[in-house]
């Protein structure tokens, strides 16, 4: 049977945060990463997620529940926006620092990594950031179908050199690896 994801929650600020008691996998990635799109594709729906026409725009916390398992996909929406004032982007940092703090019950990062682009700054930071929060790292580059094999090849050895871990390629688009990427999240939230 097929997994079922159901948006449940959406969290803009702190006071409205409360411990979720099952486990969690965080999903990040830059904006316009291609991470709405790849929710929809692990949904089978065209629209749970709301595909980003103004990129950083919704800046929230939203909890997918994932059946029959029980665990949560916690969607972490884009860092990196070059539109967004400083005092906005404190307020995002405190709001995810604070979802990480203590919270035992998440089991992963599910970083999403374009796969055209070598490994940039903002990814590694982010990265660094969930490493120091003691969260291990499930790297996954998206767009895999807008790349050659050569090519994401490449970017892929530069990630797996950097995390010692070899990203998972994916595409929203064509469906590739779709059903590994369900097996690795299910695997990692319910060892
Ligand atoms: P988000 O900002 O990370 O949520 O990114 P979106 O899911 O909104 O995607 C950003 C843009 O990339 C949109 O125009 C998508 O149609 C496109 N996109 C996302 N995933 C894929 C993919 O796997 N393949 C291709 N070719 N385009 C994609």
């Amino acid at each position: 049977m097929d997994n079922t994801l159901t948006l449940i929650k959406t969290v803009y600020e702190i006071n409205q945060l409360e411990l979720v008691a099952a486990p969690q996998i965080i999903l990040a990635g830059r904006s316009n990463v291609g991470k709405s799109s790849l929710i929809n594709c692990l949904a089978s729906r065209k629209k749970l997620a709301k595909i980003s026409s103004t990129p950083g725009k919704t800046r929230s916390l939203n909890y997918y529940e994932v059946e029959p398992h029980g665990y949560y996909i916690v969607d972490l929406p884009g860092y990196g926006y070059a539109k967004c004032s400083k005092t906005e982007r404190a307020k995002w940092g405190k709001l995810i620092d604070r979802y990480l703090q203590d919270n035992a019950y998440i089991a992963a990062a599910a970083v999403l990594l374009d796969s055209r682009l070598t490994p940039q700054k903002n990814d590694i930071e982010m990265i660094s950031y969930f490493k120091h929060c003691n969260v291990p790292i499930l790297p996954i580059m998206t767009k895999s179908d807008k790349t050659k094999q050569r090519e994401r090849a490449k970017v892929q050895s530069q990630w797996e050199d950097i995390l010692k871990v070899k990203p998972l390629c994916v595409s929203s688009k064509s469906g590739m690896n779709r059903t590994n990427l369900w097996n690795l999240l299910d695997r990692t939230a319910i060892p």
